[in-house]
C-alpha cells in the first residue's frame, strides 16, 4: 500500500525574507552602538510610567507580527528604562557593566547555540580553555578543574555541594539523615546570603552555618572561629567548611585566609572561598596580597560579570581536587552514555561537574573579551576602581559634614552625610532620602548598607567607565541634596 502525501504547508522559524531581517539586525547593531558610546549623557536611571507599565499586561499574542514592530516596541517601551549598571555613575550592590564586544560574543553565541551539558563540538574546548587561562591568572595549579556558571550564588552553592559530597562520602546515596550525624560550615557574620541559602539547601540548614563575629575591620575573628569548631566537635558535631571572604559584599573586606587555610589543614576541613568580586584583585600587581592564602583553597567561586566586566551572567568555580568534583556530580544514564567517535565521543562533558545538563555558550564572551582586552588591562582597571575608592575616601574625609563609617580595603565606601547637630534616626532619614533623590534624579546610583544601625550610602565600584570626575559629581550631588532637604525643614 502506498501512502499518499498530502500537500502540507511545513513552517519554521526562520524569518520568510532573510534581506530584511539582515537590514534590520545591521540597524541594531548601529543603534545599539550608538546607544552605548552615549550612555554617559543621559539619565542613568528613571521610574517606569504608569503607561508604560500598562505595555507589560498585554495579552498572550496569538499570531505573528513584524519584526520591524517589535524592534519599535523594544525601543520606545524597554531600552528607555534602564537598571541603569551600564552607567559611569552606577555603584549600587556589586554590579557589572558589560562591554559592547562582550554583546556581540553574546550574539555569535547565541547564533551557533551549541548545548554545552557535553559532546564532542568546539564550545567545550573553549570553556575548558578559559578555565585554563583563570587557573592561570588567579595562581590555581594547572590540573584544578573547574566550571563555567550563571552566577556567583551557583558558583558558591557548586563549591559548598563538592565539599559535602567529599567529606561525607555516602551523602549522594543515603542523604544526610542517614548519617545520624549534625554537620556544620563556617563562615562570619558578612558572609553573602548566597552562602546561607546554599546551607539551606545542602541539608545543614542556616542554625548549622555557624556565623562567626567579626572585628573592626569587617575581617572574622580567627580565635572565634576556632573556638565554635572547638565547641561543636565537643557537641558531637561533624565540622566540613569554612567560607572564608576575599571580599565581602557590604565593605570589601578580606578574612585572614591563610590563617582559615591553616585551621583547614588541620582540622581536615574543606575550605571554600567566595571571591566574587575580590579574588579579582589578584589580577593587580599593587593589590594581589590582599587576597594572600586564597590559592590555598580547594574551590573558588568567583563572578566574570562583576569585575571583569563581561556580560551577564557568567561565573566560575574552580576546584582543586579534579576528582572531588566530577565524584560530587557524575551520574551517566544510558541516554547520555559518551562513546568513542562522533559527538558522543568528548572525554569530558560538562554536565559531569555541576546540577545543569544543557548549557548555553557562556565561554565565547569570556574567550573574545580576555583576547579583546589581555589580562594585563583588566588589572588596571581593578586597581583603577580601587584607586577611585581611596580617592572618594579621600574627599570625604576632608570634609566635616561628611562621614567615612567603614574601611576601606579594596572597591566598597561606606559613608553618610552628618551635619553634627542630629541624632541617628534623624540621620538615617537625611541620607536614605538623599539616597532615593540620588535615583530619582537620574544622577547616580549608589545602594545602601547598614552598620552598626547607622544607614549608610554605598559605592562599590565594579565600572570600567566611572572617572575621577564622577566621584567628585557624586560628593557635590550628596551635600546639594542634603543642604535642600535640610533647608526644607527635613
Ligand atoms: C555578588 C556576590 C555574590 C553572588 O553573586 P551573584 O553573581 O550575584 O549570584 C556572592 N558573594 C559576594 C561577596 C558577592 O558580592
Amino acid at each position: 500500500m502506498t501512502v499518499k502525501l498530502e500537500t502540507v504547508n511545513e513552517e519554521n522559524l526562520d524569518p520568510k525574507d532573510w534581506l530584511q531581517t539582515t537590514k534590520l539586525g545591521k540597524q541594531m547593531v548601529e543603534d545599539m552602538m550608538q546607544y552605548l558610546k552615549t550612555v554617559r549623557e543621559r539619565k542613568i536611571w528613571q521610574p517606569i510610567p504608569t503607561e508604560v507599565r500598562e505595555e507589560f499586561r498585554r495579552s498572550l499574542p496569538l499570531d505573528g507580527m513584524s519584526q520591524q514592530e517589535i524592534y519599535d516596541d523594544f525601543k520606545k517601551h524597554i531600552l528607555p528604562y534602564p537598571m541603569g549598571n551600564i552607567h559611569p555613575r552606577f555603584w549600587g550592590w556589586v554590579i557589572g557593566t558589560g562591554t559592547p564586544f562582550g554583546a556581540l560574543a553574546d550574539f555569535l553565541a547565541s547564533i551557533m547555540n551549541p548545548n554545552q551539558g557535553g559532546g564532542e563540538h568546539i564550545a567545550n574546548h573553549i570553556e575548558t580553555q578559559v578555565l585554563d587561562w583563570f587557573k592561570e591568572m588567579l595562581g590555581y595549579p594547572s590540573d584544578a578543574s573547574g566550571i563555567l556558571l550563571s552566577g556567583g550564588s551557583m558558583a558558591n552553592l557548586l563549591g559548598m555541594t563538592v565539599a559535602r559530597n567529599t567529606k561525607i562520602e555516602s551523602v549522594r546515596e543515603t542523604g544526610l539523615i542517614e548519617t545520624g550525624k549534625q554537620f556544620t560550615y563556617y563562615s562570619s557574620v558578612e558572609a553573602h546570603s548566597s552562602v546561607v541559602k546554599a546551607a539551606e539547601l545542602l541539608g545543614i540548614g542556616s542554625k548549622y552555618l555557624r556565623k562567626i563575629p567579626v572585628d573592626e575591620n569587617f575581617e572574622i575573628i580567627i580565635s572565634k572561629l576556632e573556638e565554635q569548631i572547638k565547641q561543636d566537635k565537643e557537641n558531637g558535631m561533624i565540622p566540613l567548611c569554612i567560607v572564608g571572604n576575599a571580599g565581602t559584599v557590604n565593605t570589601g573586606a578580606v578574612d585572614d585566609l591563610n590563617a582559615i587555610a591553616d585551621i583547614c589543614e588541620r582540622e581536615n576541613l574543606w575550605f571554600h572561598v567566595d571571591g566574587a568580586f575580590g579574588s579579582l584583585v589578584h589580577l593587580s600587581e599593587k593589590y594581589k596580597s590582599m587576597v594572600k592564602g586564597m590559592e590555598r583553597s580547594d574551590s573558588l567561586a568567583f563572578d566574570a560579570h562583576k569585575w571583569l566586566f563581561m556580560p551577564y551572567e557568567i561565573a566560575v568555580t574552580l576546584v582543586k581536587d579534579r576528582k572531588a568534583h566530577y565524584q560530587a556530580f557524575v551520574y551517566t544514564p544510558e541516554y547520555l552514555a559518551h562513546a568513542d567517535r562522533g559527538v558522543h565521543s568528548a572525554d569530558l562533558w560538562y554536565s559531569d561537574y555541576g546540577l545543569q545538563l544543557s548549557r548555553g555558550f557562556r565561554s565565547l564572551k569570556v574567550w573574545m573579551s580576555l583576547k579583546e582586552h589581555g589580562i594585563k588591562k583588566y588589572g588596571r582597571l581593578i586597581e583603577q576602581n580601587i584607586n577611585q575608592a581611596k580617592y572618594l575616601e579621600n574627599i570625604i574625609n576632608n570634609n566635616d559634614r561628611l562621614e567615612n563609617m567603614a574601611p576601606v580595603p579594596m572597591n566598597i565606601v561606606c559613608f553618610r552625610m552628618n551635619p553634627g547637630d542630629r541624632d541617628q534616626v534623624a540621620l538615617n532619614k537625611l541620607n536614605e532620602e538623599i539616597l532615593i533623590e540620588l535615583h530619582e534624579r537620574g544622577i547616580a546610583v549608589p545602594s545602601y548598607t547598614t552598620l552598626n544601625n547607622n544607614y549608610l550610602i554605598r559605592v562599590a565600584i565594579t565600572n570600567h567607565r566611572s572617572e575621577l570626575s564622577d566621584f567628585d559629581l557624586l560628593v557635590a550631588s550628596v551635600l546639594e541634596i542634603g543642604d535642600e532637604l535640610i533647608s526644607s525643614g527635613m
